[in-house]
């Protein structure tokens, strides 16, 4: 991608902001960054309210904010030129090309103005892609996104040695796109955000693992949303590949309008070609051969929905040339993602699990499913006020014990009692951890487990589902 001497204006100071900056600056561009926020709020550090009534035992109750952005400094002393606060037009004046960050939605009227002016505005994934010298895979779905491609990345690398994991995960990919270089192989998270101000991205393999209804407040309809999510191969053709999830019908339905090899997979049904579950067992059909790659028990993931993931991530492996070998050794070892059922330590026969990313209720149930029964649950936290009634359906099969954190537990706790629940096995523990988890080691007999499942979202306590998740570890393993 020529960028010598052009002048680029990014859009967003986030992790893919500061990334295409970085990497435009690299390319020899001018370089302009660009957020509507003041420079202060990115200083300010977020110390919600509740967290005072908390302070949980790993984070210091006096820990000042921070007084500068050293990040800032550094882009500075690059030479880039920082602009925050209201964007005006004459931003955009001269400037060549427009990079977007995901957080940034293209009807603000800075990026109108430029699409206006046939100014081009790109996506950071796009901008990633125009530097990309391997080829790259990439996921998309509403839900599984990061545990799909944190695995593919270990299953290319069981195959590859230059393999590069980045997008909505944490690591900008245009980042790892220079990275990774030539000969290698990408994997990417893509989400609905990214693909707003994306034309020209074109994985060479793409998987779409399912489609609910989500970030309706941002694409306006669930139409909208799944166009984006379609987006990922629309520019695919005859030699690429689309692997699709059979059993959820809004997504077997897109092979219709894919323009390249659309390959299922399913746990639900034998298929004639694709991924699938037989008897217990990971299967994978391609070209009139069989694999067989491990069994349902032998994955070091578990519950229904991890077997998607395992399957979708191994079929997409195995058409970018990793071996069924490779690809079962790399399944029976990968343990899962932080946060997500993420086994923490057993004590007296107990096992304390971490699921701090179920910030919603279908997650929760994801994790309620995984497990026979015999649950000691940890729940609530910042209330989302959507409707309980398919979750405590399921509270009432198997959690023998329910211990409620943070603001939902008022309501959690009337809604709990309405379903039928026992009063005497609600536990309230307030703004603390700490209590809900002695709580919880106090009550729990085997074969009961514990897991933390807060069907919320964590900011009355935390700063994020990340923190929350820690802290439960640390006063686990502190026990
Ligand atoms: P994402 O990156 O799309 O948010 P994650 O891999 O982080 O996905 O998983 C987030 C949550 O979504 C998990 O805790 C689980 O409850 C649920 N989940 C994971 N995989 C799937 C799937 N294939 N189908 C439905 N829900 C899933």
């Amino acid at each position: 991608m020529e960028l010598k001497e052009k002048k680029v204006l990014v859009i967003g100071a986030g992790i893919s902001g500061f990334a295409a900056t970085k990497i435009a600056k690299k390319l020899g561009a001018d370089v302009t960054l660009s957020d509507a926020k003041e420079e202060t709020d990115f200083i300010k550090a977020k110390v919600p309210k509740e967290r005072e009534k908390n302070t949980p035992s790993d984070l210091p109750a006096n820990s000042l904010p921070p007084t500068t952005f050293p990040l800032f400094d550094e882009l500075r002393g690059l030479g880039i030129n920082l602009i925050f606060g209201k964007q005006e037009e004459k931003l955009l004046k001269g400037v060549d090309l427009v990079i977007v960050s995901p957080a940034v939605p293209l009807r603000i009227p800075i990026l109108q103005a430029a699409l206006n002016k046939k100014i081009p505005v790109i996506s950071e994934v796009e901008f990633a892609f125009n530097l990309a010298k391997s080829p790259i895979c990439a996921v998309t779905g509403t839900n599984g996104k990061t545990t799909t491609v944190t695995l593919l990345g270990l299953l290319l690398a069981s195959q590859y040695e230059k393999v590069g994991v980045g997008g909505n995960i944490g690591v900008a990919l245009s980042e790892v796109a220079l990275e990774v270089g030539e000969g290698g192989y990408i994997a990417a998270e893509i989400s609905s955000y990214q693909m707003e101000a994306t034309n020209n991205f074109k994985p060479h393999i793409s998987a779409i693992l399912n489609v609910t209804p989500d970030h309706l407040k941002r694409h306006g309809t669930m139409e909208v949303y799944q166009a984006m999510k379609e987006k990922i191969f629309a520019q695919e053709t005859a030699d690429d590949f689309l692997v699709l999830n059979y059993d959820d019908e809004k997504v077997r339905e897109i092979k219709d309008r894919a323009g390249c090899k659309v390959i299922y997979f399913s746990r639900k049904e034998i298929l004639d070609e694709g991924a699938f579950v037989d008897n217990g067992k990971l299967i994978i059909k391609f070209d009139e051969q069989t694999f067989k790659l491990c069994t349902i028990e032998e994955l070091g993931i578990k519950g229904w929905h991890n077997v998607e993931n395992a399957l979708a991530a191994s079929m997409t492996a195995f058409l970018a040339g990793v071996t069924a070998e490779n690809i079962s050794g790399v399944l029976k070892t990968f343990q899962g993602v932080e946060h997500r059922i993420e086994f923490v330590r057993e004590i007296d026969g107990i096992k304390y699990y971490n699921d701090s990313k179920a910030t919603n209720t279908d997650s929760t149930i994801k994790a309620l499913e995984t497990f026979d029964g015999h649950i000691n649950l940890i729940a609530g936290g910042d209330d989302k006020l959507t409707d309980l009634t398919d979750f405590l359906k399921l509270v009432n099969q198997r959690v023998d014990n329910l211990i409620l954190v943070g603001d939902a537990a008022k309501r959690f706790r009337e809604e709990a009692l309405k379903s039928g629940f026992n009063a005497d096995r609600i536990f309230k523990a307030g703004y603390s951890m700490e209590n809900a988890i002695d709580i919880a080691k106090k009550i729990s007999i085997p074969p009961q487990i514990v897991l933390l499942s807060p069907a919320c979202a964590s900011f009355d306590m935390y700063n994020n589902f990340e923190e929350r998740g820690k802290n439960f570890k640390t006063i686990v393993n502190a026990l």
